[in-house]
């Protein structure tokens, strides 16, 4: 697969598949431009070689035109991100959009309005492909986010492109990060999986337990596994559907002499609730009326240990209700357990949905190797899955 870095813009229009699909808070004011900051570099380097922007995206999941879900909304956000003045096209496609494309200069930066105006576009609509293929000579995917989707405009369209099709930066280092990890990371590799229950995380525990050397089960899933065991497990989250399962991992680990960690104690709370009363409880023996809402000290210690000594380490959801002050311990510790390693020549992933909502609120996100920026997209990654928007890259 070929980057942007294989090719020379100069005079190319680059139509650039984007995920600028942020959050928007009640005023539609951008909460958090990650998206977009991540995208600037791919845009930066095309408008360096002397080429132009054509950049489309979703924003969230209008049904039909929705003026709460247009791109206009983040226009002054992405100028500023970007420190570049951007036209708008108030269509994502159509003969105005393409009279906006065929105007534009070397420099410059076209936005398009949400493609997702046209259910076309989730549709994987091969015609609607086309006409967005319209609007460059270039393709390329810097959507990581949407990279699990087939899609006209990241899976679809790149048949329109033949051999023009390039994968962005960050793209690549999403792709580059996931390799790193899952095929030529340096042993020991250590995956920290977290999280509510077993049955999301299944897929990825079976594929990774084929990869790595070590794993650490904490978080909400843990119970299911020490019920599976024998444990007194009290009001604990538990899936009693899912307890051979459980034991499949358990004998599945050993078979491919993976050492699975999993908790040995818990602070223990009387009620779901931030301020229930706690106790320290060992894991085995919850008696009703208590449920586990964080690992305890021993496991916090004793899973800081197991990641300090690792040289690569894959971290997927917390280790408890982190999003409870009284219970974000364990989740905190394991956090600091990564950064220390990285500090130690670790490569270190974080991806998926609420480790990077953890890392971001511990201040640590600047202390780990990579973040994701792609929640669906990291996970079908996990699991093994080849994603649409990258074998169409290839
Ligand atoms: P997931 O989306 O599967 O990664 O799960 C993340 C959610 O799991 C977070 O919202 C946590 O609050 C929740 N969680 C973690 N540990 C526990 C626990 N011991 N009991 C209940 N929920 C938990």
């Amino acid at each position: 697969m070929k980057t942007i870095l294989d090719f020379d813009f100069l005079n190319k229009t680059a139509l650039i598949r984007v995920d600028f699909n942020v959050p928007l808070d009640s005023n539609l004011e951008v909460i958090d431009n990650t998206r977009i900051l991540s995208a600037k570099p791919t845009i930066l380097k095309i408008l360096k070689d002397g080429g132009s922007c054509v950049l489309m995206s979703h924003l969230g999941r209008p049904k039909g035109i929705q003026a709460s879900l247009s791109l206009t909304n983040i226009v002054s956000e992405i100028e500023k991100t970007l420190e570049r003045k951007i036209t708008f096209a108030a269509d994502c496609i159509g003969v105005e959009t393409e009279k906006i494309v065929n105007n534009i200069k070397p420099g410059e930066i076209v936005l398009l309005e949400n493609l997702r105006f046209y259910s076309e576009e989730t549709d994987g609509n091969e015609d609607f492909a086309e006409k967005l293929s319209k609007l460059g000579q270039v393709y390329v995917n810097d959507a990581f986010g949407a990279a699990h989707r087939k899609h006209s405009s990241t899976a679809v369209i790149t048949k329109f492109f033949k051999n023009k099709k390039y994968l962005g930066l960050l793209l690549h280092k999403e792709v580059h990060a996931i390799e790193k990890v899952l095929k030529t990371g340096e042993k020991p590799i250590i995956a920290v999986l977290g999280g509510a229950k077993v049955s999301s995380k299944i897929t990825i525990i079976n594929n990774i337990l084929e990869k790595v050397d070590e794993i650490i089960l904490g978080g909400g899933m843990a119970y299911t596994f020490i019920k599976a065991k024998g444990g007194e497990i009290g009001n604990s989250i538990c899936e009693n559907d899912k307890l051979d399962l459980a034991l499949e991992v358990i004998s599945k680990a050993k078979a491919n002499n993976v050492i699975l960690h999993l908790p040995t104690d818990v602070i223990a709370a009387d009620d779901f609730c931030n301020n229930a009363n706690t106790k320290e409880l060992n894991i085995f023996n919850i008696p009703k009326g208590w449920q586990g809402l964080d690992i305890g000290p021993n496991s916090r210690k004793s899973f800081a240990d197991a990641i300090i000594n690792a040289k690569t380490i894959l971290w997927n959801g917390p280790m408890g209700v982190f999003e409870m002050t009284n219970f974000a311990n364990g989740t905190k510790a394991v956090g600091e357990a990564i950064k220390a390693a990285t500090q130690k020549g670790a490569f270190s992933l974080v991806g998926g949905g609420d480790s990077v909502s953890a890392v971001k609120e511990f201040g640590l996100a600047d202390d780990v190797s990579y973040v994701s920026t792609g929640g669906g997209a990291m996970l079908e990654s996990l699991e093994g899955k080849t994603l649409p928007g990258i074998a169409a890259l290839q």
